[in-house]
C-alpha cells in the first residue's frame, strides 16, 4: 500500500505534492485513489495540451512500444526523422535537437550560442542575457539564466557571465549589450513568473539590438508553444523570429520530450561530439510527438484556442464582478494568469487547495498569481463546471479571509 504519506517516507523532499493522489484521467477530467473526480484546468503545467489519454496518443504510443522503444543516438530512427521534418516545415527552423526536457533544451541553447559565439566571434565573447522573473529550467546553466535567485542560490559557483535585464524594458537591455553578448534569451510570455507577455516593441526591440551586436536571440517556448497561445509557437503571433527557439511540455502531450529548433547555419557550431543524450529523440516520445504536432498545427483547432480563450476571459471577468479578488486577469490562448488583489499576497496556493475540495485543479505562478493552463481540445462543459466549481472555491477562500 503506497499513499500521500509514503512520498514522506521514501522521496527527496524537494517537493510538497497535495493529498490527492491521481490515478486515471480521460479529456479533462481526472480521477484520484478514492475515486473523487476533479476538472483539470492545470494541465499538468501546460503539458497535457489535448488532455489526458488522448486516443491518438494512446494508440500511436501503444503501436510504437510494440515495435522499437530505443536505439540511442549511434542510430536514428525513423519516429525523429519524421518530427524533425515536421518541425522544420511549420516554424522558421531548419534544424533540430532532441532532448527529453524543457531544461535540456535550453541547456542545448545556451551551449550551442556560446559555442556558435566561440567559432565565429572568439573567446571574448560570452555573456547572456536573461530577464528577471525568468524560468528556464533545474539544470545549474539554465538556473542560473533564470531569473529568480532562490533557484541558484546555494548552489553556487555558478556558470558565469550572465546578466539580467528587466522584462518590457529595453533601455535595460542596452545597458548591458555589447559586442561581448552571445546570447539573449528570454520567454515570450513569462510563464512561472506570473504570466507576463512581452510587448510586440519589446521583442522587436530585442530583435534589432541583437542583430546590431550579432547577438542570438532565443525564445524559449516551452510553456508558450506547441499551440497554448492559438499559435503553434508564440513567436508566429508576435511577427519576430528567433535564431534559436525551445520547445518541450506540451509538445510531447504528457510524454517527455524536448526539443531545440535553430537554422543551418546556427547548428553548423554542435559538430559530431560537441553535445548529445541518451535518450534524446528517442522513438517512444517522438511518435507521440509526431501525433501532437499533427493535431495541434491544425488552423481550426488554433483558432478554437483563441474562441476558448475569450470563454474563460468572461468566465473569469463575472467571477471577479462577484468576488473583486483579483486586480489584473491576462493571458494569451489557455495561458491564463489571475493575479491577486494586494490583500491576499502570498495566498495563491490556498486558493489552488479550496479548488482542489470543489473537485477543480488549477497552478499558481508564484505567491500570488493563479494559473490556468488547460487542455487546448477542454470541452465547453468542463470550461463551465471549472469556472462554476472556481467560483465556490473563491467564496469559501474569502470566507475563511474575514474569520
Ligand atoms: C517548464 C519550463 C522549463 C523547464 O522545463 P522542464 O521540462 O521542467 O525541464 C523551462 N522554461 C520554461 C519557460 C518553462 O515553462
Amino acid at each position: 500500500m503506497t499513499n500521500r504519506s509514503t512520498f514522506d517516507d521514501v522521496m527527496v523532499p524537494n517537493y510538497s505534492p497535495l493529498a490527492v493522489v491521481p490515478v486515471r484521467g480521460k479529456g479533462s477530467r481526472v480521477w484520484d485513489e478514492n475515486n473523487n473526480e476533479y476538472i483539470d484546468l492545470a494541465g499538468g503545467i501546460a503539458v497535457s495540451c489535448l488532455g489526458h489519454c488522448h486516443p491518438k496518443l494512446v494508440q500511436r504510443l501503444q503501436q510504437q512500444a510494440e515495435n522499437l522503444w530505443h536505439v540511442s543516438n549511434v542510430m536514428t530512427n525513423q519516429p525523429a526523422l519524421r518530427l524533425a521534418k515536421k518541425l522544420t516545415e511549420l516554424t522558421f527552423a531548419e534544424k533540430v535537437y532532441f532532448a527529453n526536457s524543457g531544461a535540456e533544451a535550453n541547456e542545448a541553447a545556451l551551449k550551442l550560442a556560446r559555442k556558435y559565439a566561440f567559432d565565429n566571434f572568439g573567446a571574448e565573447k560570452t555573456q547572456i542575457i536573461s530577464f528577471e522573473s525568468s524560468f528556464h529550467g533545474r539544470t545549474l546553466f539554465t538556473v542560473s539564466a533564470g531569473g529568480q535567485a532562490k533557484y541558484s542560490d546555494g548552489f553556487g559557483p555558478l556558470p558565469a557571465d550572465i546578466n539580467h535585464a528587466t522584462y518590457n524594458d529595453l533601455s535595460s537591455v542596452e545597458a548591458l549589450i555589447s559586442d561581448n553578448t552571445c546570447a539573449v534569451i528570454i520567454e515570450p510570455i513569462q510563464g512561472e513568473g506570473g504570466v507576463k507577455a512581452a510587448s510586440k516593441d519589446f521583442l522587436k526591440g530585442l530583435r534589432e539590438l541583437c542583430d546590431k551586436h550579432n547577438a542570438l536571440l532565443i525564445f524559449d517556448e516551452i510553456q508558450t508553444g506547441a499551440g497554448r497561445t492559438g499559435e503553434l509557437y508564440a513567436y508566429q503571433g508576435y511577427d519576430v523570429v528567433p535564431d534559436i527557439l525551445t520547445t518541450a511540455k506540451g509538445i510531447g502531450g504528457g510524454f517527455p520530450i524536448g526539443a531545440m529548433l535553430t537554422t543551418t547555419e546556427i547548428a553548423s557550431a554542435l559538430v559530431v561530439g560537441t553535445h548529445g543524450s541518451t535518450y534524446g529523440g528517442n522513438p517512444l516520445g517522438c511518435a507521440v510527438a509526431e501525433v501532437v504536432v499533427d493535431i495541434i498545427s491544425d488552423r481550426q483547432l488554433l483558432d478554437n484556442v483563441k474562441t476558448k480563450h475569450r470563454k474563460f476571459m468572461d468566465g473569469l471577468d463575472r467571477i471577479n464582478e462577484r468576488h473583486k479578488i483579483f486586480s489584473d486577469i491576462r493571458g494569451s490562448g489557455l495561458l491564463i494568469g489571475c493575479e491577486l488583489k494586494e490583500a491576499f499576497h502570498g495566498k495563491a496556493k490556498d486558493l489552488l487547495s479550496e479548488a482542489l475540495e470543489q473537485g477543480l485543479m488549477i497552478l499558481v505562478a508564484g505567491p500570488n498569481v493563479m494559473r490556468l493552463a488547460p487542455s487546448l481540445i477542454i470541452p465547453e462543459e468542463d470550461i463551465e463546471q471549472g469556472l462554476m466549481s472556481l467560483d465556490s472555491a473563491i467564496a469559501n477562500f474569502l470566507s475563511k479571509q474575514d474569520a
